[in-house]
């Protein structure tokens, strides 16, 4: 395999964007405030959710925002998790408040996001904070998207005038993908589950931004030769035989048996011989979101301490 792509690390984006954080945590130091507080919920016992709260509370420690993680039980009702988050909205030692997706079925997800007060929503998915990002005047963009702009800033690909495809129409990552795209000028398309030619469409991409949720699904044939492709997917493959067919020899058989799963993105490995840039899974996008919703923290306590701004 000869590897032609070039590598794009979120970890250097990511302390680039913690730099700027902690210059702001300062300035509010200084001007007398409180460090910022994240409240993060998490409902049930999934794994790699309870990984990414722990991902999050850690980082908000290292920088000196306090933190506090809500755990409740798999079977917390609607109306119960809505009290809880009526009681942060009220809270005014909480700047933000995060309720980490995916909920469990049995929990109207949509009633919990619309009862979180918009100016503490960080995960900006409150209808009110989207409505604003579509308007080009956005409060609090979702990290994973906003994120993936900074990187795409920072490593100097141009996206005014370029073709951008997007796969996956998720509240979280695709739709406001989308609307930062289009407000830089580039020309977008939306794909999902029903698009006819997915592979024919992508290839028209000089962008691809991959958010599916399906191990190494897209393949070379998906990606225009130079084009840039981003991928957002976070896929545990556990069996055997499916990290046999992604990676051959390259097989990381060490980790794969310590660990029980190999994580691998949406995208294939073998992509990485056909584009001009892409982001590894793991390493890519995942270090971009903590990033951004440090940010997204740090301006909710901006905007509690000064709403006028
Ligand atoms: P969702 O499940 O909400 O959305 C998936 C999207 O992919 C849907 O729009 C769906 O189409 C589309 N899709 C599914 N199958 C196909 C297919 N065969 N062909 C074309 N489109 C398809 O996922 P999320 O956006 O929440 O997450 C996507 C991935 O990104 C996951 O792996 C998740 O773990 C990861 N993720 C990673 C983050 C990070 O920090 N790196 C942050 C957030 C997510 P339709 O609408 O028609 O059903």
């Amino acid at each position: 395999m000869t590897i032609t792509a070039t590598k794009l690390l979120g970890k250097p984006v990511q302390e680039a964007i913690l730099e700027d954080v902690k210059e702001g945590l300062a300035a509010l130091a200084a001007a007398g405030h409180r460090p910022p507080k994240l409240a993060a919920v998490l409902v049930g016992e999934d794994p790699a959710s309870a990984m990414y709260v722990r991902t999050k509370t850690r980082t908000c420690a290292e920088l000196g925002i306090d933190s506090e993680a809500i755990v409740l039980p798999d079977s917390t009702p609607t109306a119960e998790l809505l009290a809880r988050v009526d009681a942060l909205n009220a809270d005014d030692g909480v700047d933000g408040i995060l309720v980490q997706l995916p909920l469990p079925d049995s929990i109207d997800t949509a009633a919990v996001l619309d009862r979180i007060d918009p100016s503490k929503d960080v995960d900006g998915l409150h209808a009110q904070n989207v409505g604003m990002l579509v308007q080009k005047r956005p409060r609090f963009v979702p990290a994973t998207p906003g994120g993936i702009m900074q990187m795409l800033d920072r490593a100097g690909i141009e996206i005014e005038g370029a073709n951008a495809v997007i796969i996956g129409r998720s509240e979280i990552v695709g739709k406001p993908m989308a609307s930062l795209l289009m407000h830089r000028n580039a020309t977008i398309t939306v794909c999902h589950s029903r698009t006819r030619d997915l592979p024919g469409v992508c290839r028209g991409a000089d962008i691809l931004i991959v958010a599916i949720g399906r191990d190494a699904m897209v393949t070379q044939d998906f990606v225009k030769p130079g084009a840039t492709v981003i991928d957002v997917g976070i896929n545990r493959v556990a069996e055997r035989q499916r990290v046999e067919e992604i990676f051959g020899a390259r097989a990381d058989w060490e980790k794969f048996d310590e660990r029980g799963y190999i994580v691998v993105g949406d995208v294939h490995p073998e992509v990485a011989e056909v584009a001009g840039a892409l982001t590894p899974v793991p390493g890519g996008v995942g270090p971009l979101t903590i990033g951004m919703l440090m940010a997204n923290t740090l301006e909710a306590a901006r905007l509690r301490a000064a709403p006028a701004d």
